[in-house]
């Protein structure tokens, strides 16, 4: 079977295995794992900020980085099918008290003047207040999309002015960032907060960071404890994760080549494939889905007209090529 439902779905390398198993680890919950602190500072300053954490997954990454900068009773504003709003389960709402309004962009990016538009002062005992504006970057479910770094720029520029913060969903952010050429600190530094994936197209099983200021970060450390998210001798999880970000992040062009390949198999304009994600409209998803299984290649349906296709690390050249002829001939 060809995977191709996800980037979550690689196993870590025989290489990656090594490094989990000669880890150094002590107590995390105690601050005495070298390897998950070593891990914490070097995310840290791959976007240029004082700290980060590390967290099992990245909606918990997500919830403590929003809450960082949102209070209960606050808003954060978001695009209507970012991960926080649609697949975290109501997380911001259910442990933070935090309120969501959205807006609408099937590109995937940041429309700046609308942001403006929904933007909601401190007016009083009145209207929800506008605490933060989370951007997803790259955009999954807008297919892998970049959001364009000048729209990063005008909306830190006008952040700045109502002030106002601004979260970054980075899951893939290692994909824009490979994609693009802009370096990740240029990202951090737009970005007052930032949850990183260790566990999709890097390879690593498990594992996320949030990014922010010390003070953030040292607050994130306790809401951390009290979700039941304080972890022991992880360091073996965090060797992943340093081994994935020393073999596994300039090697993500090689997906995206792919995910371009499979574009044209299945109809879809290579051209405005940015990343490793495809989103192929199908009038029948199920039934094309159901095919594509039988003939070897897993995908996923993501709506009834929308089938999804991921390519990482688990899918090399020859696969690629294999599950291109499958897909071509339904
Ligand atoms: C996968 C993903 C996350 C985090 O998901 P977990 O499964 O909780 O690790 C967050 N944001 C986006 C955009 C994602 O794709």
């Amino acid at each position: 079977m060809i995977d191709l439902r996800s980037d979550t779905v690689t196993r870590p390398t025989a290489a990656m295995r090594r490094a989990m198993a000669e880890a150094e680890v002590g107590d995390d919950v105690y601050g005495e794992d070298p390897t998950v602190l070593g891990l914490e500072e070097r995310v840290a300053g791959l976007f240029g900020h004082e700290a980060a954490l590390f967290t099992p997954t990245g909606s918990m990454a997500n919830v403590l980085a929003v809450r960082s900068v949102v209070a209960p009773g606050e808003e954060v504003l978001c695009e209507e099918r970012a991960h926080i709003a649609r697949a975290e389960l109501g997380a911001h709402g259910a442990h933070s008290g935090i309120t969501m309004r959205t807006w609408h962009a099937p590109d995937g990016r940041v429309p700046v003047a609308r942001v403006q538009d929904m933007f909601a002062p401190d007016l009083g005992p009145y209207f929800v207040p506008t605490a933060a504006v989370a951007v997803e970057n790259t955009h999954n479910f807008a297919g892998g999309a970049v959001v364009p770094l000048e729209q990063l720029q005008a909306l830190r520029t006008w952040a700045d002015e109502v002030g106002t913060s601004v979260h970054v969903d980075g899951a893939r952010i290692w994909n824009a960032h490979v994609a693009t050429g802009v370096p990740l600190t240029t990202y951090g530094g737009l970005a007052d907060v930032l949850a990183v994936c260790l566990s999709k197209g890097l390879g690593a099983p498990i594992g996320s960071l949030m990014v922010g200021s010390a003070e953030a970060v040292a607050e994130a450390r306790v809401r951390r404890k009290r979700m039941g998210g304080g972890m022991r001798q992880v360091g073996v999880l965090a060797a992943a994760g340093l081994h994935a970000l020393d073999h596994h992040l300039d090697r993500l062009a090689e997906d995206h080549e792919h995910a371009r390949m499979l574009a044209e198999a299945c109809g879809v304009d290579p051209a405005g494939v940015e990343t490793n994600i495809v989103v192929v409209p199908h009038d029948d998803a199920a039934g094309f889905v159901a095919r594509a299984a039988e003939a070897g290649v897993r995908i996923g349906a993501v709506g009834p007209r929308t089938v999804r296709l991921v390519t990482h690390l688990d899918v090399d050249r020859a696969a690629v090529e294999k599950a291109a002829g499958v897909l071509a001939g339904l």
